[in-house]
């Protein structure tokens, strides 16, 4: 039998090198304790190092996956300089030359007292929203706000990434497709806008963006937390990190998801309330415009949030 796993021949397992299709543990496992990171590596496009890869703030998602780990009691045996050195063996191995998504993997073995765990690095191709003119990225979104609520920090922080927390997440996807939507906007439990089922939000409102604190039962995105650096330094506009109304959302001239997976992705309207006049917003489309240049390393100013392969 052959599986294409998206064309990753190869991931990094426990520290080596292994074929994905004889990357095999037992059924056994309790893999639904595991931890994960999503990161992205992008083609460079600049005249120096034009076709090589990059990964994307590499130090911020490492750094998260520990926390996770720490966070869920699972002692990660390497050092994170182990660990970027596997996902380029990893990248290596597969001999992609085109963008790569990386998704290193912490779970606890079985029948282990010591608390060992496997820690495994799949790594495959995706496509792109971002890019001028990429039709994908103007594709109209209608999101629904979920009537399921994001889980509570004080049940099961949605601050470390644990696949647990991607259950919560399903049933807000699944209900909105089962409702004829695109998406799902969780509400936290105080009934305060939240987060998306797999990215942050944003929203712009009289040219200010604006976006849910960390309390708000949200990831601490790495995305997130570029853009909170970078859209008031480099266009000065100003961002405000607070609490958001449903109806405040509602009131909006644009949102927004921003994720390692999503990139920045328009949204077109929540509950069928439209946003804003044109779609994309302008700030929408500016800030995913610089994203795309800066993960393709021509903003020179930026180069220090990537890492070469
Ligand atoms: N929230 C959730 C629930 C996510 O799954 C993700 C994707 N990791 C994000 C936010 C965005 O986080 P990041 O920018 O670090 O990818």
């Amino acid at each position: 039998m052959s599986i294409a796993f998206h064309g990753a021949k190869h991931c990094w397992m426990n520290g080596e090198i292994v074929e994905t299709e004889k990357a095999l543990v037992s059924a056994m496992e309790p893999i639904y304790l595991g931890i994960f990171e999503g990161i992205k590596a992008y083609v460079a496009k600049d005249i120096q190092k034009k076709g090589s890869l990059n990964i994307f703030q590499w130090k911020l998602h490492v750094d998260r996956l520990w926390r996770s780990a720490a966070v869920n009691g699972l002692n990660i045996p390497y050092t994170k300089d182990q660990l970027l050195e596997g996902t380029r063996a990893a990248i290596k191995a597969n001999g992609f030359d085109t963008n790569v998504y990386i998704q290193p993997r912490v779970w606890p073995r079985a029948n282990e007292e010591d608390e060992k765990v496997h820690v495994v690095i799949p790594t495959w191709k995706f496509d792109t929203l971002l890019g001028r003119g990429n039709p994908k990225f103007a594709g109209q979104r209608r999101f629904m706000v979920s009537s399921w609520r994001r889980v509570a920090s004080d049940a099961l922080p949605p601050q470390a990434k644990s696949w647990a927390n991607y259950q919560n997440s399903s049933l807000a996807t699944k209900e909105a497709k089962r409702c004829g939507y695109d998406g799902a906007i969780f509400l936290d439990s105080r009934g305060f806008v939240s987060e998306g089922t797999g990215a942050c939000l944003m929203t712009v409102r009289n040219g200010k963006v604006i976006t849910p604190p960390v309390s708000a039962s949200i990831l601490e995105s790495v995305t997130r937390n570029t853009f909170i650096e970078f859209i008031p330094e480099d266009f000065k506009i100003p961002v405000e990190v607070h609490d958001i109304t449903r109806v405040e959302l509602y009131a909006s001239d644009e949102a927004f998801l921003c994720g390692t997976g999503g990139e920045v992705t328009p949204i077109t309207s929540v509950d069928d309330i439209k946003f804003g006049e044109k779609y994309p917003g302008p700030i929408t489309t500016k800030i995913a415009e610089y994203y795309s240049d800066l993960l393709a390393g021509n903003v020179k100013k930026r180069s220090g949030w990537l890492t070469p392969v």
